[in-house]
């Protein structure tokens, strides 16, 4: 392979995304004959599964966040580069990414696209005000923010009315994420925040996970996901199931029964994990190629994981649809390095032609609900208990990126799980705000001039916040 000036050069890897999928593309692309790009929109890569102990004080983001280009310093072929993809061209095999008000196009020869999902609302997008999800370190610390704002707010508010709604916290979705993130809110109010106020009993906090489906966990289904609710109900978690959010607004949520009936939560802190949507990068790829993409915007790939008419393109992790593998860690894992492999054989002049299909190696799967208390499947093997959280603890320790990640959150668990405490108590107002903030400077939200300071808060966080409006009904 030759450059435009006629010197011999070495195939270019690009690959987007620093997360599961790119990262370990990316490392297996060590000692291959190719030079790799990698973008990502962030500059760390994020162990998401950990992301729930940020929002609950835990975890700090560097602990589950290492920054990417210090993961891959020795890794001479490699350059790591900041930037949101916003275009790839299939025809002239460049990628365009914008970071900083900078426009950089990168050219390819081979692309690995592993932009992963974002959180899916079915179509009411502007429920994320009121209800964020939980994908970045972004979310977390704004999530950590609101979760103990709402407690402090209830502390100062004189009105009973006003501190019951402060005071009730609603997951939406009761999968791996909800269960987490509601069984780690119901730890805070019933253990690590007890004595902690001198005017509310954080124990008076009510901790509702909603679905719409008829079991906790329904992956899991059986037993482990019975064992769950078990669990999360003696941890004082309301468990409310068949209920299908119809509309959230800053004041709470309106919920459809199974019978049809209609009610109202009151709660100020909502977040919601019901759903997901792959990036739309797989929809740029379909409009170029012969490419399909399902209702969750993930790419329909070949059993090597290109895309049909390119075989130097390829979609990787949560973006890719293939024999209904399931939005994994592992999935990811094994898809980058399956592609990695396979790139760095052709670069030594394998054909192409002599892929062989992408195998997932199923390793299984696994949720905590609580410290000491987890749910394992394996095969066919279910495990239920404490047995189960040692062999989360060591699994999600194995795969932190770095040994220093691994000591710190070793630390940090030994005191949250043995003790009270939790390390990482801290919140700002900018974490709660940021976001408003930003869509303020961005024109799309009212400027708050003027307003005195509680009512410069943004609706969604103020403790005096009206009755619900019809602005935001659900159509
Ligand atoms: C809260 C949570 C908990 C989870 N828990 C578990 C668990 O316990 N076990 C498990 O196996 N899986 C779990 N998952 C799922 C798992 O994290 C994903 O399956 C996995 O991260 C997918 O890897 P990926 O590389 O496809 O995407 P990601 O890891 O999401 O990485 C996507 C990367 O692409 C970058 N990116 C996105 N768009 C662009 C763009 N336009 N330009 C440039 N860069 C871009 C992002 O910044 C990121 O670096 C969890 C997910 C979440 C959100």
């Amino acid at each position: 392979m030759t450059n435009e000036t006629g010197q011999p050069q070495r195939p270019r890897v690009v690959v987007i995304g620093s997360g599961f999928g790119g990262l370990f593309a990316v490392r297996k692309l060590k000692r291959a004959d190719v030079d790799v790009t990698l973008i990502a929109k962030t500059t760390h890569h994020l162990f998401q599964p950990l992301l729930y102990q940020v929002a609950t004080g835990i975890l700090s983001e560097g602990e589950i966040a290492p920054a990417t280009r210090l993961v891959v310093r020795k890794q001479e072929n490699t350059r790591v580069m900041v930037g949101d993809v916003c275009g790839i061209d299939l025809a002239a095999k460049t990628v365009t990414s914008e970071a900083m008000n900078m426009q950089t196009v990168t050219p390819f020869d081979s692309l690995i696209v592993a932009a992963g999902a974002g959180q899916s609302y079915f179509g009411n997008d502007h429920f994320a005000k009121y209800a964020p999800g939980m994908k970045t370190i972004d979310d977390a610390l704004e999530l950590r923010g609101r979760i103990l704002g709402a407690f402090e707010q209830a502390e100062i508010s004189e009105d009973d009315y006003a501190r019951e709604r402060l005071m009730t916290f609603v997951v939406v979705g009761a999968g791996p994420t909800g269960v987490e993130l509601a069984g780690q809110i119901a730890e805070l109010a019933h253990r690590t925040l007890v004595g902690a106020f001198r005017r509310i009993d954080t124990r008076d906090a009510r901790v509702i996970l909603l679905d719409g489906a008829d079991t906790v966990l329904p992956v899991y289904g059986g037993k482990l996901s019975a064992s769950a609710a078990k669990k999360l109900e003696k941890m004082n978690v309301e468990i409310q199931l068949g209920a299908m959010v119809t509309n959230v607004n800053r004041d709470g949520l309106s919920v459809k029964d199974r019978d049809g009936t209609v009610r109202e939560i009151r709660s100020q802190c909502k977040v919601w994990s019901a759903g997901v949507q792959a990036s739309p990068l797989g929809k740029q790829l379909a409009e170029q190629s012969d490419t399909e993409i399902d209702r969750a915007g993930r790419v329909l790939v070949n059993p090597d994981l290109s895309i049909p008419g390119h075989s130097n393109v390829f979609v990787i992790g949560d973006m890719m649809a293939l024999d209904d593998l399931p939005g994994l860690a592992q999935v990811a894992m094994q898809g980058g390095e399956y592609v990695a492999k396979n790139l760095k054989a052709e670069a030594k002049g394998r054909s192409v032609d002599e892929r062989t299909p992408f195998k997932y190696w199923d390793k299984g799967s696994m949720a905590t609900i609580s410290r000491f208390n987890a749910v394992a499947k394996v095969g066919k093997i279910e495990i239920a208990g404490f047995f189960a959280w040692v062999i989360w603890l060591a699994i999600h320790l194995m795969y932190l990126v770095g040994y220093r990640s691994r000591l710190a959150t070793l630390l940090s668990w030994s005191t949250t799980f043995f003790g009270r405490g939790r390390g990482q108590m801290t919140i700002t107002v900018q974490q709660v705000l940021g976001r408003t903030a930003i869509d303020r400077l961005t024109g799309k939200v009212g400027t708050g001039h003027g307003d005195s300071p509680a009512q410069q808060l943004p609706p969604e966080v103020r403790a005096d916040a009206a009755p619900p409006s019809e602005e935001h009904a659900a159509s």
